[in-house]
């Protein structure tokens, strides 16, 4: 018998026919004999259309409310399955955040889990319930309601499982697993068995949409073993770990990210302390610098480029004209028309070459990159939006094709 954390999306509880099946899959665990915690999201675009509602209010909601108003999706979503479960003839009881002991700190809407307090769900568990608890929600220390952030209820699941010492957690989703670029844009895609954390970690944060990043963080943290997999199709599905089978693979992923806009300071002093008052502005306005790429100094002048975020482009540069030594001289330009295209893999750390084979497969497809990035397991180029998904189909083609 081992205790099981399951996690079903919102597409895999959208309607009422998705949320018999998500009680079936439950329940057949169950019946094998194991205990079985259940963690739900909102139906389908539940969450969405409750935001839309609060627009219609104000475009001004206090997070506060806004986390009163988000968490009742997956009420709704808890309550119903475990009918479902009931209605197939097995145990079930539904609880919300607070119930399950989920106590975060206080920033709202993307409050951070602080201890979880499993005495109920042990309790329940004692009795041969099945757990069906609301992802995405918690409580804080005033006993108020917060919410994890978008996407939130992976976390949710990979928390419970570190904190009971779940044998398995298993997160179901739409996609049948984790594959080498997105299968409706490359049909050469490979469904992979194993992934690292840390790689499932870059894929994540370059936009590969199977988990969410803070999950796989608390993932490798506490060493919870993921297994991501289709509720819709019993195949087996992707196994996330601290060390996957390298199956002689140099690359595990290709993506590609167009949320993103490049700004370049042109003509900016040659001397010390530029670059630290750029990005210390750009800190203090807690925004995420990805890509750097600074000049060789020429006639006391250097040019400084960076890429951020597409919506915080013009924060951005609202802040980088508050600097002193902006002066109307200095050029600052933001374009929008660009993307990110990356690859990941662990093996790259130990074989040369990984950035020729991918520059060399962009020359061929003859597209121009503007910014290069790289780290021990992950090397990104910045090129023109409208090359994107030719470059990811042809590095994705000199790799794993
Ligand atoms: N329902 C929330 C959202 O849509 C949380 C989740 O789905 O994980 O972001
Ligand atoms: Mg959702």
């Amino acid at each position: 018998m081992s205790l099981i954390v399951q996690k079903f999306g919102g597409s895999s509880v959208a309607n009422a026919e998705r949320v018999m099946n998500v009680a079936k899959i439950v329940t057949d665990t169950y019946k094998k004999g194991n205990d079985v915690v259940v963690v739900v999201s909102a139906q389908g675009d539940t969450t969405d259309d409750l935001i839309a509602k609060a627009k219609e209010i104000t475009p001004n909601a206090t997070k506060r409310e806004m986390d009163m108003l988000l968490s009742s999706g997956e009420q709704i979503s808890i309550a119903l399955l475990s009918m479902a479960i009931q209605s197939i003839g097995c145990p079930a009881i539904s609880l919300l955040g607070w119930q399950a002991g989920f106590v975060t700190n206080s920033v709202y809407s993307s409050a951070r889990i602080k201890t979880i307090h499993t005495e109920r769900l042990l309790t329940e568990l004692g009795n041969r319930k099945i757990v069906v608890v609301a992802g995405f929600q918690g409580v804080n220390e005033a006993g108020d309601v917060t919410t994890l952030g978008r996407g939130g209820s992976d976390t949710s699941a990979v928390a419970l499982a570190a904190a009971l010492h779940a044998d398995r957690c298993q997160i179901f989703t739409d996609v049948d697993g984790v594959y080498t670029a997105d299968p409706r844009k490359v049909p050469s895609a490979q469904k992979l068995k194993e992934i690292t954390y840390d790689e499932m970690l870059e894929l994540a944060t370059l936009g590969a949409q199977v988990l969410n990043n803070r999950s796989v963080e608390m993932a490798k943290k506490y060493n919870v073993e993921l297994e991501v997999i289709s509720s819709l199709n019993p195949i087996p599905g992707t196994i996330v770990k601290e060390v996957a089978n390298m199956e002689k693979m140099l690359v595990r992923g290709v993506t590609k990210d167009t949320d993103v806009a490049r700004i370049s300071m042109i003509g900016v002093s040659d001397i010390p302390g530029i670059a630290f008052k750029v990005f210390n502005k750009l800190a203090q306005k807690n925004i995420n610098v990805d890509i750097i790429l600074q000049s060789v100094g020429r006639n006391s002048t250097k040019d400084i480029a960076f890429t951020v975020n597409k919506d915080n482009a013009p924060v951005a540069i609202t802040a980088l004209r508050e600097l002193p030594f902006v002066g109307d001289e200095l050029e600052i330009t933001c374009d929008t028309d660009v993307a990110k295209v990356s690859v990941v893999g662990a093996g790259m750390e130990t074989h040369p070459g990984t950035a020729s084979k991918m520059f060399e497969a962009l020359y061929n497809s003859d597209i121009n990159i503007q910014m290069i990035s790289t780290s021990e397991i992950k090397i990104s180029v910045l090129i023109d939006a409208k090359d994107a998904d030719k470059a990811v189909l042809a590095v994705h083609d000199a790799f794993l094709g």
